[in-house]
């Protein structure tokens, strides 16, 4: 972790320095090398947050877009007397963890039921092949009104399986720590993947990085996309047949309509 605890402060981690954990309260020592950025341990190694990841340049850098205040925030479950620390929490209440490793689907649920409101926002760099899987499967996306809003109905074409059945916004960065020159780069953006519902299927859209930090930090990002995403989840529950009847044209070959559902043509 990046803070912890000395005379009630929150310090950044220095050669030789010793503090608390805002966790447990345990003594943690500082580690600062040239392998890993710079940060607080505990003495034995093993953190209190189980849910705990070890800290990548990719992690900082993200965490460096909020203020110290909204870092690394231990909250509490009165009922479950559990204790995490979320790796931001925004203004109007909203946990963004920001998650490199993999991660299994009983530990996804457990971290997305005690958050609640809350966004993943997934190092899509981690494996090579996450990124050219998205280019391949992005062409398949079934386009609606929006040029930057598409249906999902193959999730798993598009993104690694352990974030495809995520109950909150999962948002893919693909650019990772790299510097891209190239303004056309699809990797400038982010990709906010929202789970399926009831009416329709999961959905992608397309994020300007600067414009989704910027709504986060002001705690914008609730009201602005969230609510205004409701109120178009209800207008295309209207245009659902607009919408199938226009996709028709536009989707590829290997899907065909069955019931109201695209459905994928066996490959034999
Ligand atoms: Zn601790």
């Amino acid at each position: 972790m990046r803070f912890a605890i000395v005379d009630n402060k929150r310090i950044e981690a220095a050669p030789k320095a010793q503090a608390l954990c805002p966790g447990c309260l345990q003594p943690v020592i500082a580690k600062c090398g040239l392998q890993r950025v710079n940060h607080w341990a505990h003495l034995n190694n093993k953190n209190c947050d189980t849910w705990w990841e070890p800290e990548t340049l990719w992690h900082r850098s993200w965490k460096n877009n909020y203020s110290t205040e909204c870092m690394e925030i231990v909250l509490f479950d009165e009922i479950t007397k559990e204790k995490h620390i979320a790796d931001v929490r925004t203004v109007d209440g909203l946990v963004l963890e920001f998650q490199h490793s993999s991660i299994n689907s009983t530990e996804r649920i457990a971290r997305e039921k005690f958050y609640n409101s809350m966004l993943w926002i997934v190092d899509g760099t981690r494996l090579k092949r996450d990124y050219s899987r998205f280019l391949k499967g992005r062409t398949d996306l079934e386009k609606t009104n929006n040029p930057a809003i598409f249906h999902v109905h193959f999730p798993d074409e598009c993104f690694p399986s352990s974030w495809i059945a995520s109950a909150v916004p999962v948002i893919f960065d693909f650019k990772g720590n790299e510097t891209i020159r190239d303004p056309n780069d699809l990797r400038n953006h982010l990709y906010c993947l929202l789970p399926k519902t009831e009416w329709r299927p999961a959905m992608l859209i397309t994020l300007s990085r600067e414009k989704f930090i910027e709504s986060t930090i002001n705690g914008k990002w609730l009201s602005n996309f969230v609510i205004r995403f409701d109120k178009l989840n209800q207008g295309q529950q209207l245009l659902q047949g607009q919408f199938i009847q226009n996709s028709v044209i536009r989707r590829s070959p290997q899907y065909y309509l069955h019931k109201g559902r695209w459905v994928r043509r066996r490959r034999f």
